[in-house]
């Protein structure tokens, strides 16, 4: 299978795709065509164990890796002991009509694991096929998770490099703590005076500037993205729209066929599309409910067809959604276009000379067919965050809990009773002294340690390894940047 630029015609490999990570004129590489899953294919997966399904999935897209590079690479992933649970997505039964589908059972204790254990792997594979010798030097932009994900998934992996740009002020202490104090040789953590929009913009201008690349390449080094614009994030996030559906066959809680929601917090929509790309595939997916927090730029957008980044950017309890310019948009943008590169350069040209476009009636109207979108503020998040503590004795993270609130006002709003999955994104964890303020009041003075140990005398949810050691860990990365000396940084850094 051949991969498109959402922007033009430039028609490239997997391996070269997932190498790039960013297309040269700017766009996302997309699928050429989304390869179909039959019913009794996907009944056949209910007996898979996730690594067999996650080879099933991939080996559909991944056409110029063989059978067995696939096989291993999904190994190294998910077959050791990287996630504490042997489910690896596990998915688990809230009420009568509810599930939650957990991916935040891996080493950064956020979804972002699902792909980041995978890409390093296909990234190796795919600088071998395309007789790329020089290092790969992976530059990301994180609002949180990505960063820590990327930089555990990059962590002395041969050939390859890590740095990691995160907005000052805009992680959460555990998020900061655990990206700073990331070993390795080949890893670097780097603090942007601005915020997660900012640190964003400056990758994307360092992927596009000739004159830092080749900088770079004076270094022996050539560029590639980990964030979720790359191929390699996105495909192996299809895969757990599949393994949910194949649990829920399992469990006898649907019937072959009979389709399902999927509601998922979402900030750059990535997560999501893959869920989209999960439906075009042949999923039974009714709809996708997308959840914002109060940067709800989304909501606005599937509500009117109009993007518009006219609007003040809020720093939110749930910080990985805090996001302006959701990215993945813009392949479901290439879809709502008919795959009419020349419309995505437009509308993209518009949002950055005026920071906003519309799509038109009918395209909205074409999107709202499978899209819904809600958003829920800190207060709402909170609630939802004690609603399901109290009614079902499970606990959310603070972005899980976005999803979990937009789903209740989704079901009111329509009157729609498909069975739904909560896309759980985060271990509670990871934000414990607003889960433990949101169940007690309390927040512990906002000493995530401290919260940690008081939530789990309080839900009796043993508190994972990760959290534990974390207060233990050296701080190893201490370098800052402003937002416009980010090629600077980098260049130094490797200096
Ligand atoms: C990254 C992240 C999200 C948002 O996912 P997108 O793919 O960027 O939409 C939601 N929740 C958590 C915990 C995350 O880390």
């Amino acid at each position: 299978m051949s991969f498109f630029s959402t922007r033009g015609e430039s028609c490239v490999t997997a391996s070269q795709a997932i190498l790039r990570g960013i297309a040269p004129d700017g766009g996302l590489y997309v699928p050429a065509m989304f390869p179909a899953v039959s019913p009794e294919r996907l009944t056949t997966l209910t007996e898979m164990s996730y690594e067999k399904r996650a080879t099933a999935v991939l080996k559909r897209f991944l056409e110029d890796f063989s059978l067995r590079e696939i096989e291993d690479a999904v190994h190294a992933a998910y077959g050791a002991d990287r996630f504490a649970h042997p489910d690896i997505a596990p998915l688990t039964k809230l009420d009568g009509a509810t599930w939650a589908l957990e991916l935040f059972h891996g080493p950064t204790l956020a979804f972002k694991d699902m792909a980041l254990q995978l890409l390093p792997h296909l990234l190796r594979l795919s600088a071998e096929k395309n007789g790329e010798t020089r290092e790969v030097c992976i530059l990301v932009a994180t609002s949180g998770d990505t960063g820590k994900a990327a930089l555990e998934g990059f962590r002395d992996v041969p050939g390859t490099s890590c740095t990691v740009f995160y907005p000052l002020d805009g992680v959460s202490d555990v998020q900061k703590l655990q990206m700073v104090t990331t070993g390795g040789s080949n890893t670097r953590v780097i603090a942007v005076h601005g915020n997660f929009d900012d640190a964003q913009t400056g990758v994307k201008e360092l992927f596009g500037s000739e004159a830092f690349r080749e900088e770079m390449g004076k270094k022996g080094k050539t560029l590639s993205s980990a964030n979720s614009i790359n191929l390699g994030r996105l495909v192996p996030q299809v895969v757990y729209y599949f393994s949910a559906y194949a649990d829920l066959l399992k469990q006898h809680a649907i019937a072959a066929g009979e389709p399902v929601n999927f509601c998922v917090p979402t900030g750059n929509f990535g997560n999501i599309l893959a869920g989209y790309y999960a439906r075009m595939m042949g999923l039974p997916v009714n709809k996708l409910i997308c959840a914002s927090n109060r940067n709800n730029v989304l909501t606005d957008f599937f509500r009117s067809g109009i993007y518009s980044t006219h609007r003040t950017f809020f720093k939110t309890i749930s910080p990985s959604m805090d996001i302006l310019v959701s990215s993945n948009l813009e392949r479901l943008l290439y879809e709502a276009a008919d795959r009419d590169g020349s419309l995505i350069r437009t509308w993209m040209g518009q949002l950055k000379e005026c920071g906003s476009y519309s799509v038109g009636d009918q395209r909205a109207e074409w999107m709202a067919d499978v899209f819904w979108g809600d958003c829920a503020d800190n207060k709402d998040t909170l609630a939802e965050i004690r609603k399901r503590w109290e009614q079902d004795g499970y606990l959310f993270d603070p972005h899980t809990a976005v999803a979990g609130h937009v789903l209740r006002e989704y079901r009111k709003a329509t009157g729609d009773d498909t069975p739904s999955v909560i896309v759980s994104t985060a271990s509670p964890y990871k934000f414990a002294a607003d889960v433990l303020s949101a169940l007690t009041g309390d927040n512990a003075g906002g000493d995530p340690f401290a919260a940690s140990e008081k939530l789990q005398e309080y839900t009796g949810i043993p508190m994972p390894e990760q959290v534990r050691k974390l207060r233990e860990l050296p701080v190893r990365h201490t370098a800052e940047c402003g937002r416009d000396r980010m090629g600077e940084a980098v260049l130094e850094a490797f200096s």
